[in-house]
């Protein structure tokens, strides 16, 4: 595989899928921009080079074509962050985008409309696929947060660039963040699993055992292995129909010599907001009015005392509903006992919108390795798969 650091691309037309599905308000501004900033070093090494650049992305999930989930809202943010002409096609594909592209200079930047204004971007169409790929000689990749889709943008418009498909850099990163952790990371090697269901977790938990030393699991998903356990959760999250998948994952732990922590404690409440009656708790054994919104005191110890004996670490998952003051305890004390084991020399990988959420919102951004971009495509990278975006760039 490339990297966009291996050629210059000037004169050229490079067509750069990107993840700028930003969060935006009523008013449709952008709230975070965190997306758009972590590809600017692609696009600016792009524009350094003298290429012609068009931006291609998704925002949200339309049904149809709609003002709110325009890509034209990126336009002011783009404009002020690249230090060159930003234009805007309202379509994505079509006569009127090869039309601009034909008058682009040399350093500037076309963005294009929103991808899932067409079905056929989800679906996987060759048409479409071949459409877009018409529009540039070349393809630059660095949409890790879609990686694991194959969509057309991402799986389908690489295979018409032989040779003149590229990673960018935030793409490489994510890919080499990716390599420690998973071709020799060094032990002993701990995965923190949190937020709040099993279902959307089973086979990364089943893979992950056959990699790490010790897997901590948090979150409302533990209420789940309490009660398949025997023990009481009164009112908290449970997936009934996923006690037996709790069960084995306990064995398969035990089989295989992984450590396996769950909390000790937990921090329950009346009804599932900020000010409601708080209770602390063995977590076997919660009143069956409350529901487990957090973990406790000597959870975090049992937890924080394994990361801080770890040399690789991954999380990805809140411990709690950390989103409410009250409940954010627990999710504040592990991601800063992973602060402390990176700066003790483990290496940290931290990813999916929650756990990234929570450490900006803990100021612990500069603080872990790497903070990836990804949630889904963490998960299924973690499964230790290939994703179909990183296999169509080979
Ligand atoms: P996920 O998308 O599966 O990673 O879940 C993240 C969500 O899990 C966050 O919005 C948390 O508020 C929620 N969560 C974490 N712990 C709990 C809990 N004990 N009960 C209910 N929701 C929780």
């Amino acid at each position: 595989m490339k990297n966009i650091m291996d050629q210059n691309f000037c004169g050229e037309t490079v067509l750069v899928r990107v993840d700028f599905n930003v969060p935006l308000n009523e008013d449709c501004e952008i709230t975070d921009d965190s997306r758009i900033q972590s590809s600017l070093p692609t696009i600016n090494k792009l524009i350094n080079d003298g290429a012609k650049v068009i931006l291609i992305s998704h925002l949200g999930r339309p049904k149809k074509k709609e003002k709110k989930f325009s890509l034209i809202h990126l336009v002011s943010n783009l404009k002020k962050n690249l230090r060159t002409n930003v234009l805007f096609s309202e379509d994505c594909v079509g006569p009127s985008v090869l039309s601009k592209i034909k008058k682009l200079q040399n350093s500037e930047v076309l963005l294009l409309e929103n991808l899932r204004f067409y079905k056929q971007e989800q679906s996987g169409s060759h048409s479409f696929s071949k459409q877009l790929a018409n529009l540039a000689n070349y393809y630059v990749n660095d949409a890790f947060g879609t990686a694991h889709r194959s969509h057309s943008s991402t799986f389908l418009v690489p295979q018409f660039f032989e040779n003149k498909k590229f990673l960018g850099l935030l793409l490489q990163k994510e890919v080499d963040s990716l390599k420690v952790v998973l071709s020799s990371p060094k032990k002993p090697f701990t995965a923190i699993i949190g937020g709040a269901k099993i279902s959307s977790k089973i086979d990364v938990l089943f893979s992950l055992l056959n990699k790490v030393d010790s897997l901590i699991i948090g979150g409302g998903m533990v209420y789940t292995f309490i009660k398949s356990m025997g023990g009481n959760i009164g009112n908290s999250l449970v997936e009934e129909d996923k006690l037996g998948v709790a069960l084995e994952i306990i064995e398969k732990a035990k089989s295989l010599g992984v450590k396996l922590l769950l909390p000790i404690d937990s921090i329950n409440a009346k009804e599932f907001n900020n000010d409601s009656d708080i209770k602390l708790s063995d977590i076997r054994n919660i009143n069956s009015n409350y529901m487990g919104l957090d973990i406790g005191e000597q959870s975090i110890d049992l937890f924080s005392k394994e990361i801080k004996g770890s040399k690789t670490i991954i999380w990805n998952g809140p411990m709690g509903v950390f989103e409410m003051s009250n409940f954010q305890n627990g999710t504040r004390k592990i991601g800063e006992s992973i602060a402390d084991a990176t700066r003790s020399g483990a290496f940290s990988l931290v990813g999916g919108g929650d756990s990234a959420a929570a450490i900006k919102m803990f100021n612990l951004e500069s603080k872990i390795s790497y903070l990836s971009t990804g949630g889904g495509a963490l998960l299924e990278s973690l499964k230790g798969e290939d994703l179909p975006a990183i296999k169509a760039l080979i």
